[in-house]
């Protein structure tokens, strides 16, 4: 398998010749790069190539091998299936966004209904009571907690360091992991990891909008730790540098890894801060130093958990603009109406959708499924030790995501 392994990192790094978001990391040969540059092949090679890979791959027996092996496979498996989908897709195959979905993600989104959206509404509209619409009442409450620009770096910093100690004590990390932290502007994203190997990242933060104070855990525990930055970091230990699995060395956007990365980010936060532990840190220093009201922080947490209950009607936002069932106006005002987004954050969201289509599925269904895969194997939130245990045990292994179900 380490020969379609190697065509498989170079088929993704020809990919990334003609689409630009595909390639979200790569840290294997410089000359594979070399090479795949050296000479532009046409999408349709790609795709019969990708082909010809999957048939091959699908004549080796595994079923006698140990289960690394036989995951090594079936990984293999799924994300050729993906990049054969994206090149597809690249030549103007129209697929639905739950086609999509499944090709890429190896997921089948749930559809939600507006009732659903709306008895959550209903819960919110009693908690911020008053005059005007909801969503003119939740701006005014959110205003609340911007963080001040000029307190930016230094509240990230604490977050971060909060969020590393609290990795580490469970997860051995390589010693010498570190990243850096830039702000950026003009991205349809609010963070970013870009991984570079070496145990290294770099993290960027886009400062289009306000950032509230939510943001500060969020970004440390989703991009850094225990998120996209320590899964990247043990993949490349244990896949790449002690067992010598290439493919690992490299990350295609849009393929079944991503919904793993983006739900284990995104779960991570609950495994690093259990039960009351995130309010009680947030109320004792984060607030004090971006100069917010500590008192307001459980309110403002218990808001912000149903808020979040909301992230599905992103999908259907998602889902009807890709399909071409409503506007990009129409999509905006969706997503403000059902997922209770300022507009200028809508708008944001739908040029994210206009980028990257289906894989905001990621997120939350991702978050979804890596909850109820930990969770069942008894990482309950009630067993903090054995929850992280099952968290990096699917950090360094190659799960997709079918498999989780
Ligand atoms: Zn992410």
């Amino acid at each position: 398998m380490n020969r379609i392994a190697e065509q498989y990192v170079k088929l993704v790094l020809a990919v990334g010749e003609q689409d630009a978001d595909y390639v979200d990391a790569y840290y294997g040969p410089g000359d594979w790069r070399s090479e795949v540059r050296s000479y532009r092949k046409p999408l349709s090679t790609l795709e019969s190539e990708a082909s010809s890979l999957l048939a091959e791959l699908g004549t080796f027996d595994t079923s006698n091998a140990e289960e690394p092996v036989r995951l090594r496979k079936l990984y293999l498996t799924k994300q050729l299936q993906s990049v054969l989908t994206r090149v597809q897709i690249l030549q103007g195959t129209k697929l639905s966004f739950d086609e999509e979905a499944k090709a890429l993600y190896d997921a089948e989104p749930p559809t939600r209904s507006v009732q659903q959206f709306e008895e959550i509404l209903r819960q919110i509209d009693i908690v911020l009571a008053g005059k005007g619409t909801l969503i003119q009442r939740y701006e005014v409450y959110k205003k609340k907690f911007i963080i001040p620009i000029e307190q930016l770096d230094r509240v990230f910093s604490a977050a971060i360091d909060e969020c590393r100690a609290r990795a580490k004590k469970h997860i051995e990390l390589p010693p010498a992991e570190s990243f850096k932290v830039e702000y950026v502007r003009n991205k349809s994203w609010s963070g970013y990891n870009w991984y570079k190997g070496n145990s290294y990242s770099v993290i960027q933060v886009n400062t289009d909008l306000p950032i509230y104070i939510d943001r500060a855990v969020d970004l440390a525990a989703h991009e850094g730790y225990p998120g996209h930055h320590v899964y990247n970091a043990l993949l490349e230990e244990t896949m790449v540098k002690n067992r010598k699995w290439v493919e690992f060395s490299v990350y295609p956007l849009f393929s079944p890894q991503s919904l793993i990365a983006e739900g284990t980010a995104n779960f991570g936060i609950e495994v690093a801060f259990p039960g009351k532990e995130r309010i009680e840190f947030e109320h004792h220093v984060l607030f004090p130093l971006a100069r917010l009201d500590p008192s307001s922080a459980e309110q403002y947490y218990k808001l912000s958990d149903l808020v979040s209950k909301l992230s599905y009607a992103g999908n259907e936002a998602a889902r009807r603009y890709l399909d071409g069932l409503c506007s990009k106006e129409e999509a905006v005002s969706w997503l403000t109406n059902y997922a209770l987004m300022p507009r200028e954050r809508a708008e944001q969201r739908v040029r994210f959708f206009e980028q990257y289509r289906s894989y905001v599925i990621n997120y939350n269904v991702g978050l979804d499924l890596v909850r109820r895969y930990i969770e069942r194997r008894g990482g309950t939130p009630d067993n903090p030790i054995k929850r992280w245990k099952e968290f990096e045990q699917l950090l360094s292994s190659p799960r997709v995501p079918s498999a989780l179900r």
